[in-house]
């Protein structure tokens, strides 16, 4: 008898996030702002990318759309093969709740529950396991489980917006700006953070405009009125 070797389970090659063709416009009276103008962007695993621009080149905008909170005027947003744009609001929750993990700049965890707690529920609504402990303790900030988030200082803060953003191990990461507000040895700690992320294999992407970013970034995207500059 010939044994058959099960087949490989294929891998897939396709980038967890792909964007073609990003526009955003935005009209007030008779003004029209230019905000994203044919931004494509791949994005793929194990991959740290770095969205960089001066203030107003389009970062925040880019990323509401790559995250399905803000709808592109026109163009397209894949995560894991699925369009994410022009969806109803429910897929895109659904989406969301599944393939990413948003970092911002504060207001990361809900100010009336622990830090453990704040994981938990996440889990919950995401339908997914949390191993809350051993998430903490990868971050460093086993100790501050049961701690509310004000009483954490700058850096816990955002070790544990990291832990929220990474329950249930979302193929794609979102930063924006997450360390707008750090000293420079704390925002050190939390690109490291970064980096190793993505080095377990998520798909990374961090707007900064912190020139640090560029030592953790195996790509770097400039941004500039709304295209990409290099
Ligand atoms: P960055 O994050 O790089 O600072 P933004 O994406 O916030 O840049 O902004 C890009 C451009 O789009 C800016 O000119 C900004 O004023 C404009 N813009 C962003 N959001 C809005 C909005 N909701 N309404 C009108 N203009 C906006």
């Amino acid at each position: 008898m010939v044994m058959m070797t099960p087949a490989p389970t294929p891998v897939s090659t396709q980038a967890p996030l792909q964007a073609r063709e990003l526009y955003r416009f935005f009209r007030a009276g008779e003004e029209e702002t230019l905000a994203l103008q044919g931004v494509s962007l791949d994005l793929s695993r194990g991959e740290l990318v770095a969205v960089v621009g001066p203030s107003g080149s389009g970062k925040s905008t880019l990323l509401n759309l790559l995250a399905g909170l803000d709808e592109p005027s026109g163009g397209t947003v894949w995560l894991e093969g699925e369009r994410m744009s022009h969806q109803p609001e429910t897929v895109k929750a659904r989406l969301r709740s599944r393939q990413l993990g948003i970092l911002r700049q504060s207001d990361n965890l809900l100010p009336q529950l622990t830090v453990r707690a704040n994981l938990t529920l996440l889990a919950k609504l995401r339908g997914v396991d949390c191993h809350e402990d051993e998430l903490l303790e990868s971050l460093g900030i086993a100790g501050q489980a049961l701690s509310l988030p004000h009483q954490l200082s700058g850096g816990e803060l955002a070790r544990a917006g990291l832990a929220v953003a990474s329950v249930g191990s979302p193929p794609v990461l979102l930063a924006d700006e997450p360390t707008g507000e750090l000293d420079g040895d704390t925002e050190r700690v939390v690109l490291d953070l970064l980096r190793s992320r993505a080095d377990q294999g998520a798909a990374v992407l961090v707007a900064s405009h912190s020139p640090a970013v560029h030592q953790i970034a195996d790509r770097v995207v400039e941004l500039l009125d709304g295209r990409v500059r290099r």
